[in-house]
């Protein structure tokens, strides 16, 4: 092998809580991995700091290893301009983050190109790579957590659109008068599938009557109601638990079963603390999916949970300088 050929992966992963980055070699194998907290509450200068810091520890790293990094790729919440590396779109975790030139401000700092890109469209990249969705040439993912992540990979290169909004599955209106969502519209698939959205209705469904299963974890006391405890219960077969999520795999298949209609995707990804916590909910996703999109779109389509977790993100990241 030349050294051209010889080089690693560098990736950072910027999320609301955590920083998550490491190095992976190109056979997608991690060969380290670090997160730290992103400290928001400091405001984004200091944010910019602590990312570059991370950088060029992770290069040191790299180097003290003796492996080749060409390239750093970042992936970051909200709408990026992956030509310049800009934040341009509003990012609700990290007050003051749009208009951040992370692309410029750390390929000045480090001396080689930088990528960024929106963490959603990393998560797809990554699992079309390396994790579920391998060897499908075109992918659609969607992450079910506090909020609803899209992104599509068509031949190995992540679907933009025109202005760098592609991929808002989450803002996929499914009920044009339905319940506010976050970002001031009504009826978005992230208003009725957000963890946030699933513990309300669960709440309100528990206020009518609660049960045995409920009863014992929550002490009587519905504040104290988390999507964790949520996920409990349904291991239980509690019956409010178990409709909860039904609902919510309804609400996401309907959503997605436009998009299927749309792209006629080979391979549908579905990730994120809801798919992995709620027992049976990717198979109730996946079904409803092949009820309600044309028969031609789903003859071939594989729904599949997601399979590189929490490492999706900087795995992602890394990526985006290889040209295929
Ligand atoms: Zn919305």
């Amino acid at each position: 092998m030349t050294d051209s050929e010889n080089y690693v992966y560098a990736g950072i992963d910027i999320g609301g809580t955590n920083i998550k980055y490491g190095l992976v070699d190109r056979e997608g194998r991690i060969i380290h991995r670090e997160q730290r907290p992103t400290m928001v509450e400091k405001g984004p200068k200091v944010l910019m700091h602590l990312v570059t810091n991370i950088a060029e520890r992770l290069l040191l790293h790299a180097a003290e290893e003796e492996l080749t990094v060409k390239w750093l790729g970042v992936g970051t919440p909200g709408a990026v301009d992956a030509r310049t590396g800009v934040v341009i779109g509003p990012c609700p975790n990290i007050e003051g983050w749009q208009g951040m030139e992370i692309g410029s401000t750390l390929s000045e700092r480090l001396n080689m190109p930088v990528y960024v890109d929106n963490d959603a469209n990393l998560v797809a990249l990554a699992e079309a790579r390396f994790g579920a969705a391998i060897g499908s040439n075109s992918v659609v993912c969607v992450t079910i957590g506090t909020g609803i992540g899209g992104g599509i990979v068509i031949d190995g290169q992540v679907w933009r659109g025109a202005s760098h909004s592609a991929a808002e599955l989450g803002h996929i209106s499914i009920c044009y008068s339905g319940p506010r969502c976050g970002c001031g519209r009504n009826g978005c698939v992230e208003a009725y599938c957000s963890s946030g959205a699933i513990i309300e209705r669960a709440r309100a469904k528990l206020k009518k009557g609660s049960t045995p299963v409920f009863d014992a974890l929550l002490d009587g006391d519905l504040e104290k109601l988390t999507i964790k405890k949520l996920f409990t219960a349904n291991k239980k077969h509690d019956s409010v638990a178990r409709e909860t999520l039904n609902e919510t795999a309804s609400y996401l298949a309907v959503g997605l079963a436009g998009v299927v209609n749309l792209i006629n995707p080979e391979t549908v990804v579905i990730g994120g603390g809801v798919a992995d916590g709620g027992g049976g909910f990717v198979d109730a996703v996946a079904r409803e999916v092949r009820e309600r999109a044309f028969d031609s779109a789903v003859k071939d389509l594989r729904i599949v949970k997601a399979s590189l977790g929490n490492d999706a993100g900087f795995i992602g990241a890394g990526l985006l300088g290889e040209k295929y």
